[in-house]
């Protein structure tokens, strides 16, 4: 599968955000953002006047970058989302953050969405018992995310990987390692800074 391996924290500069690309690290203040807020590359200091289409554009590369998913998923996620009950811009990032490899994430199990993924497609957990190796099937509430008894024994399980909190429509137990989708999450939930109207602005034309 194509991957980006270009700096990561590129990325944050590009769209301006903390993207929270690289782990513990983005908590610090070694955070390349914090240091260098300007635009990468040669032209980057200039002063430029962006387009309707170049707003638009900048906020699904934002959304895209910040959940580590490739254009055509992304598309994909979009379109399922238009054809769900309700406004498409929140249904995507509602779609986005219930995905497995972020519902790991935000369990604390991995320290950025990218060694989620990473754990997830090792193949180290249990959804209501039943080994899930694909990282962009989205959970739903009432499932049971759990270490599969043979990875625990693993350094990376000897403890939650993060000290960042659980949001309140999952919850964890630390001892049995084991996760609950509590509920599905509201866009309140949902901590990306980020115009979903002008996503679905962009994929309208
Ligand atoms: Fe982005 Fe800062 Fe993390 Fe780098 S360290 S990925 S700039 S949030």
């Amino acid at each position: 599968m194509a991957r980006y391996t270009d700096a990561s924290c590129r990325l944050c500069r590009r769209e301006g955000d903390k993207l929270f690309l690289k782990g513990e690290r983005c908590y610090t203040n070694k955070c390349a953002l914090s240091r260098r807020q300007t635009v990468p590359g040669q032209h980057g200091q200039g002063r430029r006047k962006i387009s309707e289409y170049g707003l638009q554009l900048r906020e699904k590369q934002k959304a895209k970058r910040f959940y580590g998913v490739l254009e055509s998923q992304f598309r994909l996620t979009f379109d399922r989302a238009a054809r769900m009950d309700g406004k498409a811009g929140e249904n995507l990032l509602i779609l986005l953050e219930t995905r497995m490899d972020n519902v790991i994430y935000r369990l604390g199990l991995g320290s950025s969405r990218a060694q989620a993924r990473q754990m997830v497609t090792h193949g180290h957990f249990l959804v209501n018992g039943k080994k899930i190796d694909i990282p962009s099937v989205c959970l739903k509430a009432g499932d049971v995310i759990t270490v599969r008894a043979s990875s625990r024994k693993s350094p990376q399980f000897e403890s939650k990987a993060s000290a960042r909190p659980v949001p309140a429509w999952l919850s964890f137990d630390e001892e049995t390692m084991t996760g609950k989708v509590v509920q599905i999450p509201s866009r309140e939930d949902v901590d990306l800074e980020v115009k979903e109207t002008l996503i679905v602005e962009l994929y309208s034309k």
